[in-house]
């Protein structure tokens, strides 16, 4: 059977780009038809400055979003990416098969060191070698794919570079993985920036739409949406990256296609409208159940013991004979 892994940082409140990128697929798609691991990611978490509190309590509300989404634990293995030690263990010796070329050329390595270094001063050794865990996230389960949004690409295409290079090195040792994504909004961007993703951070401005937020709150941040000066409703990512954000999110919330919905509007007012509506309505059954699962902590807690007890059974053997390809 296939295997399927991914995973999700607890770096901020989870996005509508989460969902409708990531998690959505997973539940729907991914372990029905597969194998399937999802992980939230909580020692990714540390690349960057960040409270020791707030970390637990987003890995916590991770997980009970992903459940609230409809992962179902039945179906697939959640856990958490610190609750087994196969990750770093792993990570180490693909640091020893990695560059440190390879890793200064990551899009995201580049945006994020420099937001960090005008922030803080100085960049953290694990941002940098962050992509390095990511390959050992993938490759310690014999992952033969990973769902991913567009911005993680290049990072799981580092992962099969790592695995081909250490089998020829080291003899047969990892399944070469390869990255999926879903059919329509495998990007979200920023309400008000859309040149930018919407990617979880601490702005509470109007540009991300939280999983969590409130109807009011959804449509406040649709209905102010920045598109452009033009009129008519036409879908046109490159000239018109506002508009085609809110088409993409009413397509992806909708089944619909981008460039069909154009054709029904004849306003932008009434775009937003029903995108907005479309978001609350996807909303609302994953906000009652995360209402339900908040009430039931120690539930929440047994699915990820049990989880990292199965994850780790499935990782150790991988990363035992990895230990002892590279000659420990
Ligand atoms: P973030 O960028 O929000 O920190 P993560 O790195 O935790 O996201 O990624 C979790 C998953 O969500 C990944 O598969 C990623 O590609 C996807 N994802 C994140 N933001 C978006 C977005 N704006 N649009 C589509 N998918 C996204």
């Amino acid at each position: 059977m296939t295997r399927v892994f991914s995973g999700i940082k607890p770096t901020g409140h989870l996005t509508l780009g989460n969902y409708l990128g990531a998690m959505r697929q997973w539940a729907v798609v991914d372990q029905h038809r597969a194998e399937a691991l999802f992980c939230v990611v909580d020692l990714h978490a540390l690349t960057v400055d960040h409270d020791p509190a707030r970390v637990r309590r987003l890995t916590r509300q991770a997980a009970t979003l992903l459940l609230a989404s409809g992962l179902d634990p039945q179906l697939c293995t959640l856990y958490v990416q610190s609750h087994v030690d196969e990750h770093a263990r792993l990570s180490y010796l693909l640091e020893c098969v990695a560059s440190d070329g390879e890793m200064r050329r990551m899009i995201q390595y580049k945006e994020k060191a420099a937001r960090e270094r005008e922030r803080d001063g100085s960049v953290r050794l694990s941002l940098l070698t962050y992509p390095v865990l990511m390959a050992a996230d993938i490759l310690a389960y014999g992952t033969d794919e990973v769902p991913v949004g567009d911005d993680q690409t290049q990072h799981v295409e580092l992962a099969r570079d790592l695995a081909v290079r250490f089998n020829q090195r080291y003899g047969h040792t990892f399944v070469v993985p390869k990255a999926t994504r879903p059919a329509v909004a495998a990007r979200v961007m920023n309400l008000q920036e859309p040149a930018s993703k919407m990617g979880k951070s601490d702005d509470s401005g109007l540009g991300i739409v939280y999983l969590l937020d409130e109807p009011d709150v959804v449509r406040k941040k649709v209905m102010r949406a920045v598109t452009d000066s033009g009129r008519e409703v036409v879908y046109d990512p490159e000239e018109r990256p506002g508009l085609a954000n809110l088409l993409e999110i009413l397509a992806a919330c909708t089944g619909g296609n981008p460039d069909e919905l154009s054709a029904v509007y004849q306003s932008y007012g009434a775009l937003k409208k029903d995108t907005a509506d479309a978001v609350v309505e996807v909303l609302r059954p994953v906000q009652a159940r995360h209402r339900e699962l908040c009430a039931d902590p120690a539930y929440v807690e047994g699915v990820l013991r049990d989880g990292a007890d199965r994850a780790r059974k499935m990782a150790r053997p991988v990363v035992d004979t990895a230990y002892r390809a590279i000659g420990l």
